[in-house]
């Protein structure tokens, strides 16, 4: 039996930017949406899933992440209900939804909670380097251990299980049965998916967006390579600096550009910008910088007499590692990546 949340619009609003009540349910989102068809009205079904406080259809549908978010619903929009919004908004609660720490949830809700998080984060990192009384080659060797656990830990005990239940409720509750053998000849698409997001060009807005967002994630991706399985930090070899630096300066050139547009709001999709995706770009942005600014040090050497250089990367690097990746806007690049997946896999042959 379906569940009616009475509250739902009252708890999605926490999420996002969206006016319900100003729906009349007139159709032209979904005149103007290229994912519609004879068989779902997109966005307009997910509106009024809402509206009517269907919680268990909602989290139950993959729609909300095959939308690439245009924006051309929420500007055509008469009542300015802002649709794209509202599946951006509805984004963030799947996202507490699949979540099995309650984390995602908090944090989404609770800018506070963000905050009181960043704090005690860098307070212990503060603290570490307090107690190893700022020898650096010491603090450097754990930072490069915390690098490989947070990685190993975030995706065992947290993205593993909620990739799962997210596969539970969109998949298995949708009682189709796929064959098994489907889970392995779509699997090329996923990763595929996963590293250009290739959905986006869809949009003819969004052209140069998605060319941002694919050296984006392969800049963010081979840093993460080169600091981590390369030693960035430490290594001698020049071709690995000269990439570190190439990768590092990638990420905060093209995120600085996203903060900038976030800033001027000059696309439907940066008219709203929620805490999680300001701490977002601001994260990645400062990523970039640090990680260019130790190894630069480094080269300079004077990297002994500013040890502070490297705390600070590592109090950013923290937060990022515990906050941002398993809680916060990252989780959008994997559960888009997986909606995409289950949802080609439930589609009948
Ligand atoms: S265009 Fe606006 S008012 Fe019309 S159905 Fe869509 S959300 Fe509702
Ligand atoms: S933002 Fe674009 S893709 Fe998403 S529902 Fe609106 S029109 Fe469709």
């Amino acid at each position: 039996m379906t569940r009616i949340n009475p509250e739902f619009t009252n708890e999605l609003k926490k999420y996002g930017a969206f006016d319900p009540n100003a729906c009349y349910n007139c159709g032209n989102c979904t005149a103007v949406c290229t994912l519609s068809d004879e068989q779902n009205s997109f966005p307009r079904k997910m509106v009024r899933y809402s509206v009517l406080g269907l919680q268990d259809d909602i989290q139950t549908s993959l729609d909300p992440w095959l939308c690439y978010y245009c924006g051309e619903c929420s500007t055509t929009c008469p009542r300015e209900a802002d649709p794209g919004e509202l599946m951006m908004s509805l984004r963030r609660w799947l996202i507490a939804r699949y979540d099995w720490t309650g984390l995602s949830g908090v944090l989404y809700k609770s800018p506070l909670a963000s905050v009181a998080a960043f704090l005690v984060l860098a307070a212990l990192v503060v603290w570490f380097g307090i107690s190893m009384h700022f020898q650096l080659d010491t603090i450097m060797h754990y930072g490069h251990l915390f690098e490989m656990a947070a990685i190993a830990g975030v995706f065992v005990f947290i993205l593993i299980p909620n990739l799962i239940h997210m596969w539970w409720l969109t998949v298995y509750k949708s009682g189709i049965r796929a064959p098994v053998s489907k889970y392995f000849t779509t699997a090329g698409n996923l990763i595929v998916h996963m590293f250009t997001q290739k959905r986006t060009l869809d949009c003819e807005e969004n052209q140069i967006r998605w060319f941002e967002h694919f050296i984006l994630v392969l800049g963010y991706l081979s840093l993460l390579i080169t600091t981590v399985f390369l030693d960035w930090f430490s290594t001698q070899s020049m071709v690995i600096i000269v990439l570190g630096y190439l990768e590092s300066a990638v990420i905060f050139i093209v995120t600085f550009d996203f903060i900038r547009r976030r800033i001027q709001k000059d696309k439907e999709i940066s008219k709203h910008s929620h805490p999680s995706d300001w701490l977002f770009v601001i994260w990645l942005f400062l990523m970039g910088l640090t990680a260019f600014g130790v190894r630069l040090f480094i080269d300079l050497n004077i990297i002994e007499n500013n040890v502070w250089i490297f705390v600070i990367q590592m109090i950013v690097l923290v937060q990022w590692a515990l906050i941002i990746v398993p809680f916060g806007k990252w989780t959008h690049f994997l559960y888009r990546s997986f909606a995409m997946y289950f949802h080609e896999i439930i589609q009948p042959d």
